[in-house]
């Protein structure tokens, strides 16, 4: 592992693994989903996290030069303290690199107010794998930018990057909704982004994702953070020390169900119609005051018109107030012998409602599966699965959790979705990008042979 503190130095050390043949691993901060930053091959990895500088602020250009190592949170408290903000809050910013973010073209949880992060890059360094340094700018090189970002690390390390800002948000209404289903709650944000609305955050979690917050409110753990509904699983699974009888019975059999999720997801879809909670939906907007009252008025006309029932500022409060508390739960599920997971996948809005059954349908059968929509753009939306399940013995587990991704992936590819809307391929998805991309493909090895032509970038990753 070596820590560079100077694109030179990355330079160098790429032109000696070129020369050597030793394939190279770029690594931000680890926190990737998709098994990019796995050194496949053995090699070197290169980790960024020494070059963390804010090289430049441009605030008449609104923009912000940062080293690619700088971890997400310091990034945003650097621009915070000048007033600024990059508009980038994935839910893994502490844990996360801004080379991360671009390397494997992130989304963060505001991306339909500030776009993701490809929309926001103004230009690049890259040192790509004869060591070679290039300084690209998306008003001269548009195209090479778009190959890069996104690349994870197959064409070359990111060594630097600039990227729009915007002035720290003065306001900010969050409200919560709630809609009988999720297609009238699809519809409804659909409606509201192609009126030109731009709503900072929205997000609609299913009948089960919204039943296990309503679930998890009597908790002081996350209401409605990323992660309230993991959490309610994960504290019906763990050790439950002053746990009653009552309470241990019941950790045991939702223990059990795992282990049948097809007929547990039966059981809950023909409850949940009669739970009466529908579906909820949070939406909020931020920036000057003005602004983001009179959007948050014209969307509550809108809401509802379109059927939503107003539950107040509350819960979008509380997801605002919770929104990082994600992850820490799911340890319980791994140490009670199962799985849970999350898939990201999109696509516009026309296929969005077979997206959702197609997937669900192709998970059901082998994991305890429910869906939150968020992402949502005026062209489309992406869809955020969150699955359990548990095999009878640890390789059956792991059996499964394989077919898992496979069917799910097979299913969006059938239905004209998109594999990863922002947790990037990495090796995880690496066999669905033929499907996805066909002639692309060859496009990308092309591209490959010219920046890299050793082939020690990254080797084995993105189903090159
Ligand atoms: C709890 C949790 C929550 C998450 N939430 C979100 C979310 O809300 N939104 C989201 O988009 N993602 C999310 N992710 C996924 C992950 O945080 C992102 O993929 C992030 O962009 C990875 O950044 P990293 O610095 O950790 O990269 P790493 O994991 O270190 O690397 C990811 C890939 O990029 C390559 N790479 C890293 N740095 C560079 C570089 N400088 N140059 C070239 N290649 C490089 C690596 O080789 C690897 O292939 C989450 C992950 C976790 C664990």
């Amino acid at each position: 592992v070596v820590w560079p503190e100077r694109t030179e130095e990355v330079a160098a050390i790429v032109r000696a693994c070129a020369e050597a043949r030793v394939p190279i691993v770029p690594f931000g901060a680890g926190s990737g989903v998709c098994g990019g930053a796995v050194p496949l091959h053995g090699g070197l990895v290169v980790d960024l996290k020494r070059m963390r500088r804010l090289v430049a602020l441009d605030e008449v250009g609104r923009s912000a030069t940062f080293e690619a190592g700088a971890v997400g949170e310091h990034l945003e408290h650097a621009l915070a303290r000048r007033g600024y903000t990059m508009g980038h809050f994935p839910s893994s910013i502490m844990c996360s690199t801004f080379g991360g973010w671009l390397a494997a073209r992130s989304a963060g949880q505001l991306s339909t107010r500030y776009g993701k992060i490809e929309d926001m890059v103004h230009g690049l360094e890259l040192v790509d794998g004869l060591g070679n340094v290039h300084a690209l700018d998306v008003r001269a090189d548009r195209g090479l930018v778009e190959w890069v970002v996104g690349s994870e690390g197959t064409l070359g390390i990111i060594t630097r990057a600039t990227c729009g800002v915007h002035p720290a948000p003065a306001a900010r209404r969050m409200r919560g909704w709630s809609f009988p289903h999720v297609d009238g709650g699809c519809e409804a944000i659909r409606r509201l982004l192609q009126e030109g609305l731009r709503p900072a955050a929205v997000r609609l979690y299913d009948e089960l994702d919204s039943f296990l917050h309503r679930q998890s409110s009597g908790r002081p753990a996350p209401e409605v953070g990323e992660g309230a509904a993991l959490e309610a699983w994960a504290s019906s699974l763990g050790p439950s020390p002053g746990a009653s009888l009552a309470e241990r019975v019941q950790r045991r059999a939702l223990g059990a169900a795992l282990g049948l999720p097809g007929a547990l997801n039966r059981v809950l879809e023909s409850i949940l119609p009669y739970t009466q909670g529908g579906c909820l939906l949070i939406v909020g907007f931020e920036g000057e005051a003005w602004r983001a009252e009179a959007e948050a008025d014209a969307a509550a006309d809108l809401l509802a018109r379109t059927g939503g029932r107003d539950l107040g500022p509350g819960p979008g409060e509380r997801w605002l107030a919770h929104r990082y508390d994600v992850s820490f739960g799911m340890s319980k599920v791994f140490h009670a012998g199962a799985f849970v997971d999350t898939m990201e996948v999109a696509a516009s809005w026309d296929k969005l409602p077979q997206l959702y059954r197609a997937v669900r349908a192709a998970l059901a059968p082998l994991a305890f599966v429910m869906a939150h929509f968020s992402h949502a753009y005026a062209d489309g939306c992406s869809i955020y699965f969150t699955f359990a399940s548990r095999g009878r013995t640890p390789l059956d587990t792991l059996r499964r959790y394989d077919e898992v991704w496979q069917a799910g992936l097979a299913a969006v590819t059938s239905v004209g979705g998109t594999i990863s809307h922002h947790h990037g391929v990495g090796l995880l998805k690496a066999p669905f990008m033929p499907a996805e991309h066909g002639a692309g493909m060859r496009l990308y090895e092309g591209l490959k042979r010219v920046f890299d032509p050793h082939g020690v970038m990254n080797p084995g990753k993105m189903g090159l």
